[in-house]
């Protein structure tokens, strides 16, 4: 149980309209925020949701140095008769232990990380955008709060669950990507590294791949594998997709160095639905650029909670740039990006009890 103690100061609704009028992502916060302190003598305790402010972290905080933490991502969606709902938060749950088994942080259970979420987000609501495909953007994190530099895990920890309001992704109408193909960075090591854990390790690691993809005017990066630099991986904050002329949908497996994505998942059932074939396996880059000029490979989509699903229009190399669909999106990306937008928006029945109400 999370008590409430709501902030005593929420902004104006006028503050609050201006705001949800034009909310980008990742700039403006609800008003409130959810917290749990872990200690190696009490466990989980001190569950609240209470006024969104700054953290006091004193300068030997380990996370500061070591960087043990870890977060999530997911969305409420306002539906039309203004319910709220998430999207299968229980796989968000369910990560997020996996996340901190990986980095020798405390298991926060499933049913306290749940009701932290849907207690902020109920008295929060009124930072749910309707109207349009925005949404709320929530954000768990948990992160090492020792005062002691030594490296060894935490003994104190926090848990923190802060959202604010996202703007519709694509406003104008989805826009493909142009990804570059990383050969020079990786993000993760390989099997026994951090790559299916959700740290923010991983995220500082892309981060200069990222701006070599700017430089070679891309916006995203397609990341390989850490030993060979021969198989396709995930983007670096999206999972990928080929679709191909004889119908086949192919996904890098899970093999311990990606992502598990949400998203990625729900599109292997919504694909089977679709009559596609299933193929989770290794990619190799070379199969997926020549599938690319042979013309076998008919679309390539990223996905995750952010984008949704987005089209990708071409793969950079230092060599040459592989074009996919004439730069356009194709029939089955814009399909499944439809259907799943609609589940999650309340347009279409929710027949994989997907939806979890607020
Ligand atoms: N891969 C990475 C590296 C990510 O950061 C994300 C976003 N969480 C994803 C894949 C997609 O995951 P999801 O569909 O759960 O958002």
């Amino acid at each position: 149980m999370f008590e409430v103690h709501p902030n005593p100061q929420p902004r104006s609704e006028a503050e609050r309209a201006a705001i949800l009028a034009n909310p980008g992502f990742g700039q403006h916060f609800s008003d409130n925020m959810a917290l749990a302190t872990w200690t190696a003598e009490q466990d989980w305790h001190d569950r609240e949701v209470s006024a969104y402010r700054p953290f006091q972290l004193d300068p030997a905080s380990a996370v500061l140095h070591y960087a043990q933490e870890i977060f999530e991502g997911l969305k409420a969606y306002r539906h039309a008769n203004d319910s709220i709902w998430l999207f299968r938060p229980e796989k968000n749950a369910e990560r997020f232990a996996k996340s901190a088994t990986r980095l020798a942080l405390p298991v926060l259970p499933a049913e306290d990380f749940l009701s932290s979420i849907e207690t902020l987000v109920t008295t929060d609501q009124a930072w749910v955008p309707g109207g349009g495909e925005s949404n709320l953007y929530i954000r768990p994190f948990m992160f090492a709060n020792e005062v002691f530099l030594g490296v060894r895990p935490a003994k104190t920890v926090t848990y923190c669950c802060i959202a604010g309001p996202a703007a519709a992704y694509f406003p104008n109408g989805v826009q493909p990507v142009n990804i570059w193909l990383s050969t020079r960075y990786v993000r993760a090591a390989g099997p026994g590294g951090m790559g299916a854990a959700k740290t923010g390790g991983n995220y500082a690691a892309s981060l200069v791949a990222q701006q070599e993809a700017y430089e070679n005017g891309c916006e995203q990066v397609l990341f390989t594998d850490g030993a060979e630099r021969k198989w396709v991986e995930e983007l670096g904050g999206m999972n990928v997709y080929l679709i191909t002329a004889d119908g086949k949908l192919i996904t890098p497996a899970l093999e311990g160095t990606i992502l598990e994505g949400v998203t990625r998942d729900s599109v292997l059932t919504l694909g089977t639905e679709r009559g596609l074939q299933i193929e989770e396996r290794k990619i190799a880059v070379e199969e997926v650029l020549q599938g690319i000029d042979s013309g076998l490979i008919t679309e390539i989509f990223a996905c995750g909670t952010a984008a949704v699903i987005n089209p990708v229009g071409s793969i950079k190399t230092e060599q040459k740039s592989y074009v996919v669909n004439n730069g356009q999106s194709g029939p089955h990306t814009d399909g499944l990006r439809r259907t799943l937008l609609d589940i999650q928006y309340g347009r279409a029945e929710d027949t994989h009890g997907w939806m979890h109400k607020v």
